[in-house]
């Protein structure tokens, strides 16, 4: 691990400012994410700012009847708080099945938002990666693997971003609100917070340099009932190869883009009167797959197909 300096945020502002301000510093919320690429050397920052205990660990109601949750609090706080699993169990059974309890206890609402993606390329600094290092190229194309993804990838780029909560929140139609380096507010919808790869795969989300995210606002849940369906390797603490949030109408989709998927065609064809499998279907006709991801397309479909039902019939698998 390359050496750094650390100092422990006392606001937000003062926060903003000594990353913006200093371009080879970082955030570092729970560290689970971070530290590992720092000890990979694949992140090399030269000064942490800490955020994790920054007073944004709360949730409170919104004027419209909905939960602003503080962009630090950590998962098992959020999973498990009283408002959440009565209102959005669609966002309590998705970060329950992302990670361990250990590494939950750690990770914050905003470092999962911006975890980085779990590509295996990516971690292995023997192998060109045009997102870790622009321009050299990128070796899971054609690589012995299965999980690309089967929307939005490029020639550039074909990884998967592979956070669950981000999934849930871009079914429940959620937003982040951000501090800018200028000192002032944004929000920006969780569902247009990370990019498509196109040939700049490094650029991961529309956060300027040293943008703190403080907070996420979720709307008053949708009508009708929610639910989420994961499916990985093995049982548990593993990521997912295919995800699917439902809330009411509206269904996103994870493990499958870069960025977590709102499956639009979907919704409408089910606003329409279409069946779950005939829907999905809709959603489909648009995946892009090969001989390895062809199994994940087929997959993903079954699993929203299901996810749709559950909600239905009032089971929340
Ligand atoms: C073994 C393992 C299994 C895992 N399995 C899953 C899984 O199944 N599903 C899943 O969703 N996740 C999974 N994760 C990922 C885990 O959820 C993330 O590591 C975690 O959520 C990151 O949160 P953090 O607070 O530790 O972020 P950090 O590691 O501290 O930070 C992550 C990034 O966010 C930035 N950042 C942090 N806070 C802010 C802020 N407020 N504003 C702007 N930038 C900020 C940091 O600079 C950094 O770039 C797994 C992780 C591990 C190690
Ligand atoms: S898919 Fe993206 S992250 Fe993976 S090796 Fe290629 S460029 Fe790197």
């Amino acid at each position: 691990m390359k050496p750094f300096t650390y100092e422990r945020a006392s606001d937000a502002l003062s926060a903003v400012k000594a990353v913006a301000e200093n371009p080879g510093a970082k955030f570092l919320a729970g560290g689970t994410n971070l530290l590992d690429l720092m000890k990979l050397e694949i992140e090399r920052p030269i000064h942490l700012v800490d955020v994790g205990r920054l007073p944004f660990a709360g949730i409170e109601e919104t004027a419209e009847g909905g939960l602003r949750i503080g962009g630090a609090m950590t998962n098992s706080k959020l999973a498990t708080h009283p408002k959440v699993r009565e209102r959005y169990p669609v966002l309590t059974r998705a970060i329950l099945s992302g990670a361990s309890g250990q590494l939950r206890n750690k990770a914050t609402t905003a470092g999962n938002l911006l975890q980085r993606t779990r590509c295996d390329y990516f971690y292995d600094t023997t192998k060109p990666c045009n997102k870790r290092q622009p321009g050299s190229g990128c070796s899971a194309l054609g690589g012995p693997h299965h999980y690309g993804a089967i929307f939005g990838a490029s020639e550039a780029c074909i990884a998967t971003h592979t956070s669950d909560m981000a999934v849930a929140l871009t079914a429940l139609d959620a937003s982040v609100e951000t501090l800018t380096p200028q000192g002032q507010g944004r929000t920006i919808k969780v569902r247009d917070l990370h990019r498509l790869p196109g040939d700049t795969p490094h650029v991961e989300t529309d956060l300027a340099a040293g943008e703190l995210i403080t907070a996420v606002v979720v709307p008053p849940p949708p009508e009708g009932a929610q639910s989420y369906r994961k499916v990985r390797d093995r049982a548990s603490y593993a990521h997912g190869l295919a995800m699917v949030a439902v809330a009411g109408g509206q269904v996103a989709l994870g493990a499958v883009a870069a960025k977590p998927w709102r499956a639009e065609a979907m919704e409408a064809a089910l606003a329409g009167g279409a069946s779950p499998a005939d829907a999905v279907q809709a959603e489909l006709d648009g995946a892009q797959k090969n001989e390895r991801t062809a199994f994940r397309v087929t997959l993903i479909g079954r699993l929203a197909a299901a996810a749709v039902e559950d909600a239905r019939d009032g089971r929340t698998a």
